[in-house]
């Protein structure tokens, strides 16, 4: 009882202490399971403090223990050099140039060990736009609190003292489910812009609202990101897309309009999704492929980004595709020539990756092929190394009636038969009409993808 009451008091008390005031709280009190620690990161933190330097665990996997989300990675935080640190691990390797830490590899895992940041010492380096190019400048745990982006990544944890440390009220914005950027939003973005894409990331992620000023900053800076390199902004997307809540990423990509800026490539895919200009709504394809990709990221499976950029542009590529069958086109070089429309329009001076683009491409090509279930061609379909992606993509089109589900049947059984089942599966299939009987002609027409 006087334990209860006592509890009460003190998160009574804590609950008024004001922000950036530092709070402790006790592991077990916040229900976090110990056991959830990686050994590498317990191994290193240990070693760290036996060599007497201060070091716990920082940020996401913090973050991910207090929701109850398994972390997928540890990071940690020491008052160590990069050149102490390394001395310490027998194997570990000094990696970045603008941001430096070190690499330290215990069994098969890395653990990312940095070292505390300090706030405006002659080390960090900004440029014209506030930006900062480097820093290497190192401080205390609270000031390396304030260099972090957001109040629930700025949690520390000590396993052996089995205490949270949290300088910017981060379990208080856990527990409301709040995304918050450390300090004023507008300088946090200024210095670096890719925190607003981070901000919409973890919303997603996390199902968080994001907090007022945090959220409306983003519209007032959105071009900021204009000075960021592509391929950083490319991964930060493709992050958002895999944060196993894609659909959620991509409302707030549009209700911010940051992709604009970030990604303008996705304007197409807005444009040619979204009916007007206020509502958020998207055809059912799209819709069930990011809820394909959730799941397949919920349950810890590959996904494929090639995969992803085929769902997205699909919508505009039966556009293209229609528009060329329309002018007299064949089938197949009408779809070959909507696909050179699509990348010479979004892809040509692209930050995303080749083979990325080289898969995307292959799923659609498959795709008419899946026609073809006679003689040695679906021998040949099914030894294609996107043979897998490409079926799912046909079923993905089966689930909304765009391709007859009986297709997607005969190449689940195909698939999983072996050869003499195979020949079976073939011929079980009605007989052809004759080549160009008026008949055959329109079957093909009644089986196109839209
Ligand atoms: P994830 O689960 O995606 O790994 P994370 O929070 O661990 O999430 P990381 O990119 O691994 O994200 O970064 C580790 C920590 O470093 C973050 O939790 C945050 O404290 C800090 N951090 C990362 N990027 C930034 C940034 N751009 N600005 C400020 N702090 C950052
Ligand atoms: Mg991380």
């Amino acid at each position: 009882m006087l334990n209860s009451i006592l509890n009460f008091l003190t998160r009574r008390i804590k609950s008024t202490v004001s922000r950036n005031q530092i709070k402790v709280f006790s592991i077990k009190r916040l229900g976090i399971n110990k056991k959830h620690l990686s050994r590498g990161a317990i191994d290193t933190i240990k070693k760290l403090q036996q060599n007497n330097f201060n070091a716990l665990v920082v940020g996401g996997a913090v973050r991910d223990l207090l929701v109850g989300v398994k972390p997928k990675d540890f990071d940690v935080v020491t008052n160590a050099k990069p050149e102490q640190i390394k001395k310490i691990f027998r194997r570990s390797r000094i990696i970045g140039k603008r941001f430096k830490l070190v690499h330290v590899y215990v069994g098969d895992e890395t653990i990312e060990v940095s070292t505390f940041r300090s706030k405006n010492s002659s080390n960090v380096m900004f440029d014209d736009n506030g930006r900062i190019t480097r820093d290497n400048s190192f401080g205390e745990r609270d000031e390396d609190a304030n260099r972090r982006d957001l109040s629930i990544n700025a949690l520390y944890l000590d396993p052996f003292n089995d205490q949270v440390f949290d300088y910017h009220n981060g379990v208080n914005d856990i527990q409301s489910k709040i995304i918050r950027v450390i300090g004023s939003p507008a300088e946090r973005y200024r210095e670096d812009p890719v925190r607003m894409l981070r901000v919409l990331r973890f919303s997603a992620k996390l199902n968080f609202s994001i907090e007022y000023e945090t959220y409306i900053n983003i519209k007032k800076y959105s071009n900021l990101i204009n000075g960021i390199p592509k391929s950083r902004l490319f991964d930060e997307v493709v992050k958002l897309l895999l944060s196993g809540n894609a659909m959620k990423g991509m409302e707030e990509l549009w209700s911010t309009k940051l992709y604009l800026t970030a990604m303008p490539f996705l304007h197409d895919v807005f444009t040619s999704q979204y009916l007007n200009n206020s509502d958020f709504t998207v055809n059912n394809f799209l819709t069930l492929a990011l809820n394909l990709v959730d799941k397949r990221v919920k349950t810890s499976k590959t996904v494929s980004i090639g995969f992803i950029l085929a769902c997205l542009f699909w919508h505009r590529l039966l556009k293209d595709w229609n528009v060329n069958r329309s002018r007299g086109l064949r089938e197949i070089p009408a779809l070959l020539d909507a696909i050179n429309k699509i990348m010479d329009e979004n892809f040509t001076s692209s930050p995303i990756q080749k083979r990325y683009l080289t898969d995307m491409k292959e799923i659609w090509i498959l795709q008419p092929r899946f026609e073809k279930r006679r003689g040695k061609a679906p021998f040949r379909l099914i030894k294609n190394i996107k043979f897998r992606a490409a079926l799912n993509f046909l079923k993905l089109q089966a689930d909304i009636k765009m391709v007859r589900p009986e297709l997607v049947t005969w190449w689940d059984d195909f698939s999983t038969q072996k050869d003499e089942g195979r020949l079976t599966l073939i011929n079980s299939l009605s007989h052809p009409s004759p080549k160009n009987s008026k008949a055959r002609r329109k079957k093909i027409e009644e089986n196109r993808p839209i």
